[in-house]
């Protein structure tokens, strides 16, 4: 991998550069150009096609690659973190069954016949933990980039579908599949190199356990309350919760359209009042529609 440069007329180790038919590998066939045998291997895969590059004169040829149905292979947290454990040296877990599903799953993700999309929970879960990069290498080698919507993307989307379907008086059948919960799109043909940039904000990770002591120790308190109420019927806790969390679902989503048209306001300085009595009306429109 290293090659002699001379630099100020002094011979220096510097990395060396591969050179384009370096790309290029098996199967080599005959060039349809040139002629020469075995000179016409596979430079790239694409989404839906792949090149073909002659070593010998460069001639480049565009080939179809048959249609691809996936299946998608969904992993808890429990196997990811099984399988890093197993595949680290430094762990000292004996290679097991989580080994050999790895292996099962890394060669079938790489014939094209599945895929087992990542996800923000996934990422939520694993960078808490000291071993982040190595969970994250099992998760991102298995879904090869394709990955699953934040959660509350998806929730909404349901929750949107269910409302038009009762505004239409339709049954509710859901409408989020495959091309809409997953990016890119999981059917399509992988090239060998992939590139992976990670970035981390500052300070997320600690914030995130921060926010989740805080749920855990909200969870306990509420818990604690229906253990020890009288005549606890499940029933009604269920019904207050849902009351309640709707409520503070509106009760957000007018914080935030009030907080926008603040900010469009002070963009306007000129348009007098109309934002403020827009906001008035939205937000009002809100709490009379839902809290009834
Ligand atoms: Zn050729």
């Amino acid at each position: 991998m290293f090659q002699r440069r001379r630099v100020n007329g002094v011979n220096v180790r510097a990395l060396r550069t591969p050179k384009v038919k370096e790309f290029v590998h098996a199967s080599f066939w005959t060039c349809p150009d040139c002629g020469t045998e075995g000179t016409f291997g596979v430079l790239t895969v694409c989404d839906r096609h792949y090149v073909r590059r002659c070593i010998h004169c460069w001639f480049d040829q565009r080939l179809p690659l048959p249609a691809l149905k996936k299946r998608i292979i969904y992993l808890d947290q429990f196997v990811i973190s099984n399988m890093m454990k197993e595949l680290d040296p430094a762990s000292g877990q004996l290679p097991g069954f989580y080994r050999s599903l790895f292996e099962r799953l890394d060669r079938l993700s790489k014939l094209q016949l599945v895929v087992c999309p990542d996800s923000p929970i996934q990422d939520h879960e694993s960078v808490v933990d000291s071993r982040y990069e190595k969970i994250r290498a099992v998760f991102r080698q298995l879904s090869h980039g394709v990955s699953f919507h934040r959660p509350r993307t998806l929730l909404h989307a349901e929750i949107m579908h269910a409302f038009r379907c009762w505004v239409g008086d339709k049954p509710f059948q859901s409408d989020v599949d495959r091309s809409f919960a997953l990016r890119p799109n999981p059917d399509l043909w992988y090239d060998e190199i992939r590139i992976d940039l990670n970035f981390t904000l500052p300070g997320f990770p600690e914030a995130l356990k921060q926010s989740c002591d805080k749920i855990t120790k909200n969870l306990h308190q509420t818990c604690e309350e229906w253990r020890t109420q009288r005549d606890f019927r499940f029933k009604d806790a269920f019904n207050n919760e849902l009351d309640g969390s709707a409520k503070l679902i509106l009760k957000r989503e007018a914080s935030l359209i009030s907080r926008m048209l603040s900010e469009l306001a002070a963009s306007f300085p000129s348009s007098d009042d109309w934002f403020e009595r827009v906001r008035a009306f939205l937000a009002q429109s809100n709490f009379e529609l839902f809290l009834a």
